[in-house]
């Protein structure tokens, strides 16, 4: 739960203010009902079911973008009506809630929310007490709006950022190891769910240390982005690419089978072959393939396709095998 929270943030927002809206909503509807005041009681409470709903959807389903906007219209729009009921009062639950919308919706969707209701609110006559507080209202809510949104698309930035530093590498552009463990997790327990079948392919550059030795990092760096796109071409979109380590990068296949693993294979493998070349001439690749059996675990997947590699090399390198029999 808390590794959840930690790690989405929007999930995060829309149980602080969910939660917080509960806590703080609950003793006032409460006390509506015990004064007799039942319109206003049930208001509060429909606030309170809406917000308990989407919090709930929100954890079960892991729909943090649909509940983050009802979340965001929902406790806007139960301000605008409490203030419908209330008057003044209800002003100053207006702006926790303008503060928010930007964190839980889309920022185009947050300002059309804020906009609406901080102008439903000024259609309520007995919530102000002159025009100047009016206009006031309007000042400081468009104020408290725009700094808002320039702190959620900071931190938007900041965030976006953070997981591209921590996702991909930069030499490549490609998706790095932490990625890829967390996808052929993901490959794996939906192959068990679906049944949709799943391939990798281990690929080493052979003999790279010499063409680094020989003409240096650079040209070994270019060698590598050249791989990269070699692979991009001769792969499917649906396909993923991920740097290994060093010169080695894994592609992994999903919905490839036994039947078609060949000709995928067979494919990626002519294509690099044909065009990867250094200054010294052209460059070859060794290739391991395994196909993810029934209720395999990734590490004994990876090491099958790794110890194929490992057979590719021995076996005199420019090659692929195939770690399952065929
Ligand atoms: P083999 O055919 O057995 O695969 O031999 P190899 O020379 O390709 O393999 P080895 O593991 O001996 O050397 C890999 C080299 O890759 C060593 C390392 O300096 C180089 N390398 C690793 N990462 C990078 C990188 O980001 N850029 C460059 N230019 N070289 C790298
Ligand atoms: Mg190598
Ligand atoms: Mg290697």
């Amino acid at each position: 739960m808390l590794y959840r929270l930690k790690n989405d943030f929007r999930l995060s927002i829309v149980t602080l203010l969910s939660g917080s809206a509960i806590l703080g909503v609950t003793p006032f509807a409460i006390m509506r009902f015990l004064d007799g005041n039942l319109l206003a009681g049930f208001i509060d409470l429909g606030i309170l079911v809406a917000l308990a709903g989407s919090l709930v959807y929100a954890w079960r389903t892991h729909d943090t973008y649909r509940s983050g906007i009802f979340v965001a219209i929902a406790s806007c729009s139960g301000a605008v009506a409490v203030g419908m009921l209330v008057g003044e009062v209800a002003l100053f639950w207006l702006y926790p809630c303008l503060v928010t919308t930007f964190f839980l919706a889309p920022s185009r969707i947050a300002a059309i929310v804020n906009l609406a209701s901080v102008l439903a609110m000024m259609t309520v006559e007995s919530a102000f007490t002159s025009s100047v507080q009016m206009w006031t209202f309007f000042a400081s809510t468009t104020i408290v709006s725009a700094c808002s949104y320039v702190f959620a698309m900071r931190n938007k930035e900041q965030r976006d950022r953070l997981e591209q530093l921590a996702t991909i590498d930069p030499l490549t552009g490609v998706k790095n190891r932490r990625s890829m463990d967390q996808e052929l997790d993901l490959a794996a327990a939906n192959a068990e769910r679906t049944g949709l079948s799943y391939a990798l392919v281990i690929l080493d550059i052979d003999y790279f240390k010499k063409i680094n030795d020989e003409y240096g990092h650079g040209v070994g760096d270019n060698v590598l982005r050249d791989l990269v796109g070699l692979i991009e071409e001769n792969t499917r979109r649906t396909d993923q690419l991920f740097r290994f380590g060093g010169e080695e990068f894994v592609v992994l296949f999903p919905g490839v089978d036994e039947t078609n693993l060949k000709t995928v294979v067979t494919n990626l493998q002519q294509g690099v072959r044909k065009s990867l070349k250094g200054p010294g001439g052209p460059v070859t690749s060794s290739f391991g393939v395994a196909l993810l059996r029934h209720g395999e675990s990734v590490a004994s997947w990876l090491s099958r396709a790794d110890h194929a590699l490992y057979r590719a090399k021995e076996s005199g390198r420019d090659r692929v095998v195939y770690g399952d029999d065929f």
